[in-house]
């Protein structure tokens, strides 16, 4: 597969060096896609000396994703119990101004009460891509806004190059991006199983207003709400999964990437497989 300038372009933004140890006969364009995977846990500069038995580069598998640390709070999630109220009735036949005032006035679950305010999501009401994360971190929750902070940075970074930006534009560059859960856990614990159910409607909601023409899931916790299953994220992407219709492509989450670079690559990857699907024809 040769390389074109948009992809360079793309593995440039993302921190992944944009080539591979190349004989000085080859062309760029002959570069293999599998040198993306592998290139950020090598040395940039100088170019490595030949050796007499060269090992060419190889696929790595897919691998789990690593877990942050756990806090004594997500420690704590088996033993807590969701509170759970009533939810607004009609979820399913809110337009966008009545369901954003139905999250942000939400008590049906006990997340309510630690938050500082909910996270409706940002972007396109009819974007042709939709970001799906999992749930308020800190940050979100203060600023009531999904994916900020350096996770929001680099998610910036890698919409950039295949077109596609949080930024006011038309439906086809600017996507929307929401989480699986509107209100923050307490100490960033994992989400409960009842609290996620309690908060789908809304979500299900906003992907029926947006009508994306493709989904993308980061991280595990939103691919397994989304999918209905779980299967490790390492097994969930690298194909395209369906929701209700929508073609769902699976990646990991910013923050993810933060602490493993090394699978970056992988994610230029799920990108490309975004970008293809969005060139094909309606
Ligand atoms: S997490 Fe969802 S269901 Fe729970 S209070 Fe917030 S908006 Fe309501």
């Amino acid at each position: 597969m040769s390389w074109s300038e948009r992809q360079r372009a793309m593995l440039r933004e993302m921190g992944i060096p944009a080539f591979w140890p190349v004989p000085p006969s080859a062309p760029a364009e002959d570069v293999p896609m599998v040198a993306a995977a592998v290139a950020d846990v090598a040395p940039i500069a100088p170019a490595p000396a030949p050796t007499p038995t060269p090992t060419p580069p190889l696929a790595r598998p897919a691998r789990p994703e690593v877990k942050p640390p756990v806090s004594i709070a997500a420690a704590a999630t088996a033993g807590i119990q969701a509170i759970l109220r009533e939810r607004p009735e009609g979820i399913d036949q809110m337009d966008w101004p009545t369901l954003r005032q139905a999250v942000s006035g939400c008590t049906a679950c006990g997340l309510c009460e630690s938050r500082k305010q909910t996270v409706f999501g940002v972007g396109h009401q009819h974007a042709s891509v939709m970001i799906i994360g999992e749930a308020p971190d800190e940050q979100e929750d203060s600023q009531g806004e999904p994916f900020v902070g350096r996770a929001g940075q680099l998610l910036d970074r890698m919409l950039s190059p295949i077109g596609l930006t949080r930024a006011d534009a038309d439906a086809n560059s600017q996507v929307f991006i929401a989480n699986v859960l509107k209100c923050r856990p307490p100490g960033d614990r994992n989400p409960l199983p009842a609290e996620v159910a309690q908060c789908e409607p809304y979500l299900m909601r906003q992907i029926a207003l947006v009508k994306p023409r493709i989904i993308i899931a980061m991280g595990r916790f939103a691919a397994q709400s989304l999918l209905k299953t779980s299967e490790p994220i390492g097994r969930l992407r690298g194909r395209l999964h369906d929701l209700q219709g929508t073609p769902v492509i699976v990646t990991y989450h910013p923050a993810y990437l933060l602490r493993n670079p090394v699978d970056k690559g992988l994610v230029w990857d799920d990108l490309c497989r975004v970008r293809e699907q969005l060139n094909q024809p309606t």
